[in-house]
Formats: structure tokens, sequence, C-alpha cells
């Protein structure tokens, strides 16, 4: 992997030349105050010393809603337009690790049409970051799965080209880039926000956070989830809203929904769903979850066990989303291994 140095100077500079390989989208503040994945009209409103957005980039690769297949005068028609092409600029390594997992599910064969359209149309541009106590990634960002990552260094950023379509973006950002002094190597300083992050990060720890790691394989569904008594406590608490899902990198529930049309066509649309939701258990006859214990569980064996094909697979990166934005602050770190324990 080669390695390059780019000037702070030259950052905007840069960012045109991404904007050759696809549209390009980054941490931007909404009018609403949210820290989200916008397209950049204006490089200056980037956010480069952002915690996390809300919605993670899988919106990128799983849109909210899509169509699947339609009927229409006598025949049936594929859904899926040729997704524009992408450069998502600035992704966390856990939202990169995320990406890598929904690859794992979404491309393994058969691969998912639609998704590995979108998929191959994504740029990846990765960028260090300061972890706040929501997170607990065991990353370093260093082998972070992207195209081209920017760790923070003196005066600039280091720049690790990872693929060969990051060595395409090197080449044409040639005027920008420079060789890499390994001198400076280790004299890392935060870059000054072009503008001021919008997450609301509490400065000290809140009450009953704590800094838990995630060591695969340190996770025994039988010992430390099916009977643990912080179950009932998080059922009591939860409120059943899904913010945790709807916000988390690797989580990609979907539902299949029919739509006829009075015209007599027909829509089959794919669409978020949400194991957290009651009736996303329901089948003809029963409810495979139907108690609130059982949905929490369920998500949370799903995210730290894996089920087949990924058995055993953690898909929690730690980015630290579902204990944020939870409104009643269920906490999953209380079921995880203390830091050094
Ligand atoms: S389970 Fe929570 S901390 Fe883990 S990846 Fe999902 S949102 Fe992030
Ligand atoms: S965000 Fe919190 S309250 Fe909402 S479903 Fe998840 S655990 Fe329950």
């Amino acid at each position: 992997m080669a390695t390059m140095f780019l000037k702070e100077s030259l950052l905007g500079e840069f960012l045109e030349t991404l904007r050759l390989f696809g549209e390009l989208a980054g941490p931007t503040l909404s009018v609403q105050g949210v820290t989200v994945l916008a397209p950049v009209t204006d490089p200056s409103l980037l956010l480069l010393d952002y915690k996390r957005t809300q919605i993670p980039p899988k919106k990128y690769l799983l849109p909210f809603r899509e169509k699947v297949i339609s009927f229409s005068k006598g025949g049936y028609h594929n859904g899926g337009d040729e997704p524009a092409r992408t450069v998502l600029f600035a992704i966390h390594p856990c939202d990169l690790e995320g990406i890598a997992y929904l690859d794992r599910v979404f491309l393994a064969d058969p691969a998912d049409p639609g998704y590995a359209r979108r998929r191959s149309g994504l740029t990846l541009v990765g960028i260090s970051c300061e972890p706040d106590d929501f997170c607990f990634c065991s990353g370093t960002g260093e082998a972070a799965p992207c195209d081209l990552f920017l760790n923070r260094a003196e005066g600039g950023f280091e720049v690790t080209l990872s693929t060969a379509r990051g060595e395409e973006i090197a080449a044409a950002a040639r005027g920008c880039l420079t060789a890499f002094d390994s001198a400076s190597k280790g004299k890392k300083s935060p870059l000054p926000p072009l503008r001021k992050g919008g997450d609301v990060v509490p400065a000290v720890r809140p009450q009953g956070l704590k800094r838990a790691t995630l060591v695969p394989g340190s996770v025994d569904p039988e010992l430390r989830f099916s009977g643990h008594p912080l179950w009932e406590e998080f059922a009591r608490r939860c409120v059943g809203c899904g913010a945790c899902s709807v916000c988390c990198p690797t989580c990609y529930c979907f539902d299949l929904r029919e739509y006829p049309e009075l015209t007599g066509g027909h829509r089959r649309m794919r669409e978020w769903d949400n194991c957290l939701f009651k009736n996303h258990g329901e089948v003809a006859g029963g409810n495979f979850r139907p108690e609130r214990l059982d949905r929490l569980r369920y998500r949370f064996l799903h995210k730290f066990c894996g089920f087949s094909p990924l058995e055993g697979m953690s898909s929690c990166v730690g980015c630290g989303r579902c204990r944020q934005f939870c409104p009643v602050d269920i906490d999953l770190r209380e079921l995880l291994p203390e830091e050094g324990s």
C-alpha cells in the first residue's frame, strides 16, 4: 500500500479532484442541526471533526425504499436504475467496517443485484477520528477497508492508497499529493474543524456509561445473554422505537411489500424493516418474538454472535450510535466484558 501526503491547504483542490469520480458526499450539518452524510455543495461546510452521523453510510447501499419488480401492460420489469457514482468522503473506520460487513451479506453468492450495482459505483475515502465516550471500536483505522484513507498528520494528512481506484484517484490528484515523509509520522495533530460539529457529545462520561471493548469470541450467547437479568431491565425501559436498528451501520432487516395499482399494474418494494417492531416476527399463525425482551435479545444476539452463514462473526462495529440515539439510554455495553477484564 502506497502512502502519500496531502497538505491541509490543498484539501479543497483534492476534493475537487474527487468529484471526477462521482458525486461527492460527506459529513455535514442538516438544517435541523443533525450530522448527516449529504452531497458536498460547499466544502467549507464539511465536518471533519464529527463524531458520528445519525444515519450511517448504509443508506447509500440500501435505500430506505426501492423497487424490486413491477408489473404493467402484461410484462414484468426489474427494478433498479443504474446508480450514480458516489464518493463518500471522511468516513470513519467503524463505518468502513460496517460496509465491509454488509458486503459479506449482500455480495455473497448469489449477490443482491441492487446492492452490487450501488457498491460498484461507490468510492470510499476514510478518515481517522477521535473516539468519544459512546465509541467502543477496537480499530486503529490503519487497515480500514476503503479506497483511500486519510490519517491526520502534522500540517495535513497521510494518505494511504488501498485499491486500484485509490491509485487512480492519487494519479488524478498528483498535483496536490507529495511523497510522505515518514520522519513526520507520529506527529499527528487534530485538524482544526472547518465548521463545528453538530453532535451533542457530553464532555464528561454520563452516569452509568462505561468503556467496553469488543473482544472477538468474548461474548458467550449462553452465559452472557440467555438468562441475563439485564434483559428484564432493558425490556422494561425499551419503548420499541427501533432507533437503535435504524441508526446501526450493519442492521439490514427489510420487508417486501406489494403495492397494487388501480390501473392494473403492481409494484413490489423492498423497504427497511426493524426487528424491534412486533410485526417483524409475525408469520401466519403466530409471532417468533412476541415479547419486547425477545426482540431486544434477538437483535443483540445477531449483533454479537451472528447467524448462518456469518455465525460467530460480530456485526457490531462499536460506532456507539445505538447508545447515543436510544431515548431511554439502553447501553448494550453493559452486557460486554469491561475493558481489560
Ligand atoms: S450495535 Fe450499536 S454500537 Fe454496534 S454497530 Fe450497531 S449501532 Fe453501532
Ligand atoms: S432505541 Fe432504545 S428504546 Fe428504541 S427500540 Fe432500541 S433499545 Fe428500545
